[in-house]
């Protein structure tokens, strides 16, 4: 899911678009480094790409107080001008609007393109039948959500479900008729969830919930209830309606593809299960957030760039930063609690033999040039986590030094190097 672009959505539109450039006043729409992303024609016409740069305009970007500020810029050879500056948000990209005119006949101009965004962003995030949510907006929350769950660790879960022989709905007592059950079934479900979920329209009669600071097992609750709900509900000139249902919490590593793959598996189980029912793909990082004595401090972090573009690759290499993280995490307890220590241990190094013996099958099938050093690179790393393990096991070094030497060595820094020298195999 990439956000960045579907933020910018808004943008897109023509009415909008059309509405910044030909706007009587310097118009610049900001990136995040504050660099300009559009620029509006008197924009362009009247400053410089030293005007955005200059220090007041970065400091304003960087604290947008409210209203109007006077700033003293550097302008298009012409030395420092006073001008007047504000910054106004526009679904999350910060605009800057510079009054170098003083007609106020302008500002209220300026008042009315805000109303008319802030409409046309309500307008494409919502569902034009339901009112629910929709999928655009849904793109842009679970960003913000997975970056929230992570960094708070606090988990978070979806839970999808789609309308049991919806066609035959339609088929029995017209569309029209299918329309109104969809919407009744939005005020059903909206009445049941707590004010911090959200309900989307996904698609069809295919609705998702996010359910905030909610795991796997709190999310099959909730989804149970919902069932509970749909199917004692009477609809109107139909009668009974019942939904199938999928749970799946995220994974702190997961792409949100994954996650939501995860979730249509799950759904689809139900389905195939007799319908009317839920099923719940039981994974999930609160299971090792709950374990925690305390929040640890040493944590790999996916990126995408660490993907080679190989899925079976890249699906075990963030396997491996979840099993790393999760021994980091048990390191902490080793003491009181050493089996979930031996056990995290365990699948972490059987997890790194398989991986590494099944990386070296696909780079020898894809002829890369650097196996047998990258083999031997595996067997170094292999045979060092050995007589480390061996060395712990006789009192000999610590515990620390083991797991800092598979999650660092091995999983992070052998990933970075010597991984990433294959990497353009993949990436055609
Ligand atoms: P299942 O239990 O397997 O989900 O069976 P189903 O009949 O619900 O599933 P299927 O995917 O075969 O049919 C979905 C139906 O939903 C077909 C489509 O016409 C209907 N549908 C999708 N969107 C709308 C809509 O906006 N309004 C109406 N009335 N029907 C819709
Ligand atoms: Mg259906
Ligand atoms: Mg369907």
């Amino acid at each position: 899911m990439n956000t960045s672009m579907n933020d910018l959505a808004w943008l897109a539109d023509s009415t909008v678009h059309d509405l910044i450039q030909r706007f009587p006043l310097p118009i610049a729409l900001l990136d995040d480094a504050g660099g300009a992303l559009v620029l509006n024609d008197r924009f362009g016409r009247n400053y410089a790409p030293e005007t955005l740069a200059s220090a007041p305009l970065q400091d304003l970007m960087r604290n947008p107080v409210p209203g109007w500020h006077t700033v003293r810029v550097p302008n298009l050879g012409q030395g420092e001008v006073e001008i007047k500056a504000q910054v106004l948000s526009v679904q999350g990209t910060p605009m800057l609007i510079l009054d170098d005119a003083t007609d106020p006949g302008l500002l209220r101009e300026l008042d009315q393109l805000h109303g008319q965004i802030t409409e046309l962003e309500r307008i494409s995030s919502t569902d034009r039948l339901t009112g629910a949510w929709n999928r655009h907006h849904l793109d842009r929350v679970v960003a913000a959500e997975l970056d929230r769950s992570i960094r708070s660790r606090q988990p978070v879960s979806l839970v999808l479900f789609d309308i049991d022989h919806f066609k035959l709905v339609n088929d029995t007592y017209g569309h029209q008729t299918g329309d109104s059950v969809l919407c009744e079934l939005v005020k059903v479900i909206g009445g049941a969830i707590r004010s911090v979920d959200t309900l989307f329209r996904w698609g069809g009669e295919e609705f998702v919930v996010l359910a905030s600071s909610t795991g796997y097992r709190a999310g099959t609750t909730l989804a149970e209830k919902l069932r509970g709900k749909v199917a004692q509900h009477g609809f109107a000139g139909v009668g009974r309606v019942t939904i199938s249902l999928g749970v799946a919490e995220h994974i702190a590593t997961e792409s949100a593809e994954i996650w939501f793959g995860r979730v249509d598996q799950a759904l689809y189980r139900a389905k195939n299960g007799g319908r009317n029912r839920t099923c719940v793909d039981e994974h999930g990082s609160s299971d090792i957030w709950a374990g925690e004595s305390g929040p640890s401090v040493i944590r790999l972090v996916w990126q995408e760039a660490y993907e080679c573009g190989e899925p079976a690759i890249d699906r075990e290499h963030r396997e491996l930063f979840e099993l790393a993280n999760a021994l980091l995490d048990a390191s902490f307890k080793s003491e009181s609690a050493p089996e979930v220590f031996g056990a995290a241990l365990q699948k972490l190094l059987a997890h790194i033999v398989q991986h590494f013996a099944h990386e070296e099958a696909l780079l020898a099938r894809h002829g890369y040039e650097q196996l047998e050093p990258h083999r031997r690179a595996h067997a170094g790393l292999l045979a060092r986590a050995g007589e480390l393990k061996a060395a712990v096991e006789a009192g000999k070094t610590t515990l620390g030094d083991l797991v800092d030497f598979l999650a660092t060595t091995v999983v992070a820094q052998h990933l970075f190097k010597a991984d990433k020298e294959y990497f353009p195999l993949f990436k055609k």
